[in-house]
């Protein structure tokens, strides 16, 4: 009886303190382009990065972590609304992204993570790339952000130095003019300097990111610091350049984990440390057209632009020392499961009038449940490409390491992966699997007719529309 009382008293105490904490800050670091391959803990073995690093060694790192889709504007889509880009027109099969005379952005309907934690009276910053829409109608401050700072697209637009760059990055020192790409910086919806200086870029990313969250320190937040690095055309500031001694992407890299280093230093500072959780992850697997200027997948086949695991799959690291347990997570997490996760640790509502595609991963993050993504289906362009399971991948649609100008490969015979022995996807099962693959095509029909259902004519494909 005494131990009743005493086991009933505890839990009350445990649900009473839950209760009272305080909601929880939210950061992502969002980097562009970087690979799987390209951070020391993920197995890279020049690259320098001691604070991703101790994120990784404090926090959970996550080796099957997705991205929704291949390439920026539909990544970054389903990051903030937890929904395949193919809902609501953030992918195409023509235009790949949002370009500088890109009339559109991302749905005002859309609920974005920032509008989920208004609700919670969160503060809310994105900081750096946004590239959902850079016409003010569609800046972040339209979707639930306080405050936005940052190049509204790609940094290598407003350019014709594309295919200059392209032939000089055999160099991996080639160090180009900031001047020949006209971006502008934008600060809430204000051009303040165009072209940007991109060779401080990183670093003023970051000044912004502290100066944030010394001003909120007193209430919950949330910042979305979405790096323009190491998208190409590759910048650093005087102090990392040449630092490395080995490239300018090392070097490019290692300006980010120096950044990660700031923001985890004044969490600490603050003692914000213990009720933040901070998300490292990347846009899209590396852009291997440019040589020595794109970054690496490691082990993982291909890079960005494709449905192969290089293009998706991304280093992802959770961070938070009073809430995260620490651990190495081998089971399947993907973007657009932060918008469901956050809703439950804030205490926020889920929108309910609309389909999403994410999942909670709470339970995983504090306590190292098993995460309830067991599957995964791989969409590009507009077209669904392939599907897996905690095991199995299955290919129907492929594209090489993106070049413009290529189409999609429909396969005559749909291939199979077996991703826990063959993690490169170099050998094809499909014909001593005839049942798996069988199963797995009739998953993916029944994907394809969820979404056709869900997308109302006047936002599909909103990339290519003029
Ligand atoms: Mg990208």
């Amino acid at each position: 009886m005494k131990h009743r009382i005493l086991v009933c008293f505890s839990l009350c105490c445990f649900a009473l303190t839950a209760q009272m904490d305080p909601p929880p800050n939210f950061v992502i670091v969002f980097c562009d382009d970087l690979g799987y391959g390209d951070i020391g803990s993920f197995g890279h073995p020049i690259i320098q990065t001691p604070n991703i690093d101790r994120m990784a060694e404090e926090g959970q790192k996550w080796t099957q972590f997705y991205v929704a889709d291949p390439v920026c504007t539909p990544s970054r889509a389903a990051l903030l609304t937890g929904r395949y880009p193919i809902r609501n027109g953030m992918t195409s099969s023509k235009r790949h992204v949002f370009f500088p005379d890109s009339p559109n952005g991302l749905p005002l309907e859309e609920i974005t993570i920032a509008e989920v934690l208004k609700t919670r009276d969160y503060a809310t910053a994105a900081i750096g790339k946004w590239h959902l829409g850079h016409l003010p109608k569609f800046l972040p401050q339209q979707q639930g952000f306080d405050y936005y700072y940052g190049i509204p697209y790609s940094n290598d637009m407003d350019s014709n130095q594309w295919g200059q760059y392209l032939k000089l990055a055999e160099d991996p020192h080639y160090f180009s003019e900031t001047e020949f790409f006209n971006v502008p910086l934008i600060e809430n919806a204000r051009v303040i300097e165009r072209p940007a200086d991109q060779t401080t870029i990183t670093k003023r990313y970051t000044q912004k990111a502290v100066q944030f969250i010394e001003q909120n320190k007193a209430q919950p937040f949330f910042l979305y610091l979405a790096h323009s690095m190491p998208h190409i055309p590759l910048f650093v500031s005087e102090e990392f350049r040449g630092r490395s001694k080995a490239s300018l992407y090392v070097d490019v890299i290692e300006e980010i984990d120096w950044s990660v280093g700031e923001i985890l230093n004044v969490l600490e500072k603050n003692q914000l440390d213990r009720n933040t959780i901070v998300v490292f992850t990347s846009d899209n697997g590396p852009w291997l057209l440019f040589k020595t200027h794109g970054g690496s997948a490691g082990p993982l086949r291909a890079g960005k632009g494709t449905t192969f695991e290089g293009g998706q799959r991304v280093p992802t690291i959770f961070w938070g020392p009073g809430r995260v347990m620490p651990g190495v997570i081998n089971q399947m997490g993907a973007t657009l499961d932060l918008l469901p996760t956050f809703a439950n640790l804030s205490g926020a509502e889920l929108p309910s009038d609309r389909k999403l595609d994410g999942y909670d991963l709470s339970q995983v993050l504090t306590q190292k449940s098993s995460s309830p993504r067991k599957d995964f289906f791989y969409w590009a362009f507009a077209e669904l490409h392939a599907y897996r399971n905690e095991r199995y991948k299955i290919h129907i649609k492929q594209r090489e390491p993106i070049h413009y100008g290529r189409s999609t490969l429909v396969l005559e015979q749909p291939e199979l992966y077996d991703l826990k022995a063959d993690i490169s996807e170099k050998h094809d099962l499909a014909e001593t699997f005839p049942e798996i693959l069988s199963d797995f095509l009739d998953k993916m029909d029944l994907q394809l007719m969820d979404v056709a259902d869900s997308i109302p004519d006047q936002l599909a494909d909103r990339i290519q529309q003029k």
